[in-house]
């Protein structure tokens, strides 16, 4: 290959043909309100894959398929003993979820491989593009299982024995989808990683900003509240000694939208999910179960609320009869990126033109396990009207195209560094 004869900082990446690209991505699983619906492991989860992988394969990559169904496509270096940048993100959506989540940090990094190959430049570390098995964690909880397994914090066989609503175990939709790779799911030494994503909140739009540059992600807890009581005829049965099971869990609801403003700093708490039993019209409730979502840049403050919630929790429960019980389903501890990485997205970014922001993400992302094995950082675009995980979920196109330019600037200096 020869070199890139103009000057390489005036490169840039084709904005039509990423956007021709997310188009044809988006009609697989496409959703009448206009969002896609691609669950991990679903047919439409393969039909993406594959629709991927033909894309590797036009630019003749090393396509490198591991136990957990991530899928790697590599583009050699002039040195290809150096350690790689990653760069890449996820192809799986939520239930009903958006169009740009996720898929636009894997098409982004197509399109800067794409470009990089149009104008024959090589460079000195090898280039890999990534996509992570089951980043949304809607079908199989938890989240962010492929990176998870791959940087060692998750165990490859109990995400295997992991069921989805209709008792389905991972593994085997997996063998069924035809990714369940050879390549053990384990890290590799990385020079860096990247991730490009929406920002998926409103903070962007707001400050008029084009590029956001986190340094780094919030911490991320999450519970899972079993509560009991006693079913009964709703009519005969009087108000007084009743064990109403939504009851309680409609009480301590509340107290987990109160908690923020219990404790000092930027904690969030939410109930996304609750499930209640027999829900039936004239029956007395007598098992309900919700989730507990807490996020916070300070892992302990994070833990001292829940500390606080479980309190309350009791308290309700005693009051009202209602024995809970809890689990803690899933921790993971703040990323703080890496701050010269960070600073490069920033650089990057004035020196092409983007007001941009050094700012927090408040969502997880495959981002936060890599950063436990890499340096990494990540690229945001804004989200219109912070709108994600529902149809609706937009970003400008000349957004998208801004922060593919972003990301192969990144991508190119530290490729090129010794
Ligand atoms: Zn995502």
């Amino acid at each position: 290959m020869k070199e890139f004869k103009g000057s390489i900082d005036r490169l840039r990446v084709n904005g039509e043909r990423l956007r021709q690209t997310m188009e044809t991505m988006s009609k697989i699983g496409r959703t009448k309100g206009g969002g896609v619906q691609r669950l991990a492991l679903s047919d439409e989860d393969k039909e993406a894959r594959d629709l991927f992988i033909k894309w590797l394969k036009e630019l003749n990559l090393e396509i490198l398929i591991d136990q957990m169904g991530n899928i790697f496509g590599k583009r050699k270096g002039k040195r290809d003993d150096f350690t790689p940048v990653i760069t890449g993100s996820h192809l799986d959506s939520q239930p009903k979820g958006g169009r740009f989540d996720g898929v636009l940090g894997v098409m982004g990094a197509l399109e800067v491989l794409r470009t990089l190959e149009e104008n024959k430049i090589d460079t000195e570390r090898p280039i890999i593009i990534v996509d992570w098995t089951n980043e949304e964690g809607s079908r199989f909880a938890p989240a962010m299982v492929g990176s998870g397994v791959w940087s060692g914090s998750l165990d490859t066989e109990w995400v295997y024995n992991r069921t989805d609503a209709s008792g389905k175990r991972f593994e085997d939709e997996l063998k069924r989808i035809g990714y369940k790779g050879e390549f053990p799911c384990k890290s590799f030494p990385i020079y860096a990683y990247y991730e490009y994503h929406i920002e998926q909140g409103p903070i962007l739009e707001r400050e008029n900003k084009i590029i956001g540059a986190p340094k780094g992600i919030v911490c991320l807890h999450w519970y899972d509240i079993y509560v009991e009581g006693e079913a009964n005829q709703v009519g005969p049965t009087p108000m007084e000694g009743r064990h109403d099971a939504l009851c309680a869990a409609a009480e301590m609801i509340l107290k987990v939208n109160e908690l923020p403003s219990k404790v000092k700093g930027d904690l969030v708490a939410t109930v996304g999910e609750i499930n209640n039993y027999p829900n039936s019209r004239n029956i007395i409730p007598d098992k309900v179960h919700f989730t507990v979502d807490i996020r916070s840049w300070d892992d302990q403050l994070a833990l001292e609320a829940w500390k606080i919630l479980e309190k309350e929790f009791k308290a309700i429960s005693e009051k009202r009869g209602c024995p809970i019980r809890v689990e803690e389903t899933w921790k993971v501890e703040h990323s703080p990126f890496d701050k010269r990485l960070v600073q490069r997205v920033l650089d990057n970014a004035q020196r092409l033109g983007y007001p941009s922001l050094y700012m927090v993400s408040g969502a997880g992302h495959d981002a936060s396990y890599m950063n436990q094995v890499a340096p990494t950082a990540m690229i945001f675009v804004p989200s219109i009207n912070g709108r994600s995980h529902v149809e609706v979920e937009n970003t400008k196109w000349e957004d998208c195209e801004a922060g593919v330019n972003v990301l192969l600037h990144c991508i190119l200096q530290s490729a090129n560094e010794r």
